[in-house]
């Protein structure tokens, strides 16, 4: 199929850009659209026919479930078959929109295909113009995935998109490399235990501000305990070189890289890093403490190391406060191996 581009700039929205993504939207079509985390790919979630092309063009497992994306109340009580509790209401007027993604009881309106026959349904309003227009444009809700080949790094830049999925979907809006740069932080508020199923984008500290009884599912603890993520199973983000993880403090790990040869190894790492080794291919995602500058450019540069002359990659831990969990969280799970200093 032949794959439109729509360019859209987000600063200045063109109204007819945005009613032509919401033709193919109403035509059962998938569209890949810009959000704040990463780029998704919307379809209309109450049609099973455009769901389903979801799956085919992402070579997604079918048990996958795929997160919604509203612009409203309304929309969102459509979806669910809860009450909207003291609990939940003040995270909402808190973080939405924005990259956090809520689990709750779904609505009968809510397909088994959509929540991978699961009886809850994630839900997400996404901090970003365009995302929220064509929403409202299209008057219905959009279930949304990363808009990647399943496994591959998440898209960030319309570019990434292209390079995925070109003739396999109706459109793709261009637009701005996504602000936050991972997916959003999911949390089950469909019992009274509030507990975050995937880190993302919004840290458990930040959380916690709001509601401080929310926990970590065992999960995300315990690698024996069963995901209730679905997700959470499946190995993700990777490239395609061998990539290995390397986990201890930042003296250990600067230790340990003066004794090995860089000379065919992408080194991703921190300034403080990088700034005393020497080799070819060396990348800094920042400060060690710069977590969303990280985020930010951390799924760009796992795609352009394909493209590099190397044979492996190493990539260094963060701290675990914060974001830090985050992002050690998606480099474990891109990674082949792990070193434990
Ligand atoms: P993606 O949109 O590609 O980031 O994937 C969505 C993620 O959200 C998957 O890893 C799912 O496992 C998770 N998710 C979506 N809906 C639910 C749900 N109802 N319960 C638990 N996890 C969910
Ligand atoms: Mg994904």
């Amino acid at each position: 199929m032949e794959t439109i581009i729509i360019p859209i700039n987000q600063n200045n929205i063109d109204n007819e850009a945005i009613v032509l993504a919401s033709q193919f939207i109403h035509a059962h079509q998938c569209v890949a659209m810009p959000t704040e985390t990463v780029y998704g790919l919307a379809a209309n979630a109450w049609s099973d026919e455009a769901i389903q092309r979801i799956f085919e063009a992402k070579g997604r497992p079918s048990d996958n479930p795929l997160i919604v994306h509203v612009c409203d109340q309304e929309m969102l009580l459509k979806c669910i078959d809860q009450p909207l509790n003291d609990r939940i209401l003040k995270l909402m007027e808190a973080f939405w929109p924005g990259p956090l993604t809520l689990v709750f009881k779904k609505s009968s309106l809510i397909s088994d295909l959509v929540s991978a026959s699961l009886p809850t349904v994630g839900i997400r309003m996404p901090d970003h113009p365009i995302a929220l227009a064509l929403i409202k444009a299209t008057q219905v809700p959009l279930a949304a995935p990363s808009a990647n080949v399943s496994g591959r790094p998440s898209p960030t830049k319309g570019s990434h998109v292209l390079d995925d999925l070109q003739g396999k979907i109706a459109a793709i809006i261009m637009a701005d490399q996504s602000q936050v740069g991972v997916e959003s932080t999911v949390l089950d508020v469909s019992s009274q235990t509030f507990a975050i199923l995937r880190k993302g984008g919004l840290s458990i500290e930040r959380l916690r501000e709001v509601d401080s009884e929310i926990i970590y599912d065992d999960a995300l603890i315990d690698v024996n305990v069963t995901p209730k993520s679905p997700g959470q199973k499946y190995k993700h983000y990777a490239p395609s070189k061998p990539m290995t993880f390397i986990e201890g403090n930042l003296l250990k790990q600067l230790e340990y890289l003066k004794t090995i040869s860089l000379e065919h190894t992408l080194l991703i790492s921190v300034d403080e890093i990088i700034n005393e080794l020497s080799g070819p291919y060396m990348v800094t995602l920042g400060t060690k403490d710069d977590f969303e500058f990280a985020l930010n450019g951390l799924f760009d540069i796992l795609r352009q190391s394909d493209n590099m002359p190397v044979t492996s990659i190493l990539v260094t831990s963060y701290s675990e406060k914060g974001l830090g969990a985050t992002l050690n969280d998606r480099l474990k799970k891109a990674s082949t191996e792990k070193i434990i200093l």
